[in-house]
């Protein structure tokens, strides 16, 4: 995966879940695919209209990269196994400059949602900066040990 949807994937993987619901029209499927615990099979439905069922069909997964739908005779069978991400800042970028287009047609909506955009984007910079502090802080403390680790001459 490329280094920005990494980051995506981390930035959605840390939030709460306040924050997922928030944002929620500001995220991506990286896979749709969930587990039935009465055969083990993990099942993956790889495009939109892709009707996936596991081997004793008890559970089904549909939706691929646009929305996940499960279907199971008892929910309590199926294991959850999607993931997905936040848009990276590119895309928000993207997405915030198609509001603005849009805006201009008129219309409450976008502009609404290029405020939430600008939001998203401003707590994605947040995020971003913390991990990469924290990041530079773990080097250090790693460099630190290994010289203090290492044998003296
Ligand atoms: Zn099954």
């Amino acid at each position: 995966m490329e280094k920005d949807k990494e980051s995506a994937l981390d930035f959605y993987l840390n939030s709460s879940s306040d924050l997922i619901e928030k944002y929620e029209s500001f995220t991506k499927i990286i896979t749709n695919s969930a587990q039935c615990k009465k055969c083990q099979d993990v099942i993956v439905s790889n495009h939109r209209h892709d009707y996936v069922s596991c081997s004793c069909r008890a559970i089904s997964v549909d939706g691929g990269k646009s929305y996940l739908k499960r279907s199971a005779v008892d929910f309590s069978h199926l294991i959850e196994k999607s993931s997905i991400r936040f848009y990276t800042i590119h895309e928000i970028m993207v997405e915030i400059k198609n509001c603005e287009t849009q805006s201009g047609f008129g219309g409450d909506y976008y502009i609404k949602k290029k405020k939430l955009a600008e939001e998203f984007l401003q707590d994605s910079k947040a995020y971003y900066a913390i991990k990469e502090k924290d990041d530079i802080v773990s080097q250090l403390t790693q460099s630190l040990e290994i010289k203090r680790n290492a044998p003296k001459v």
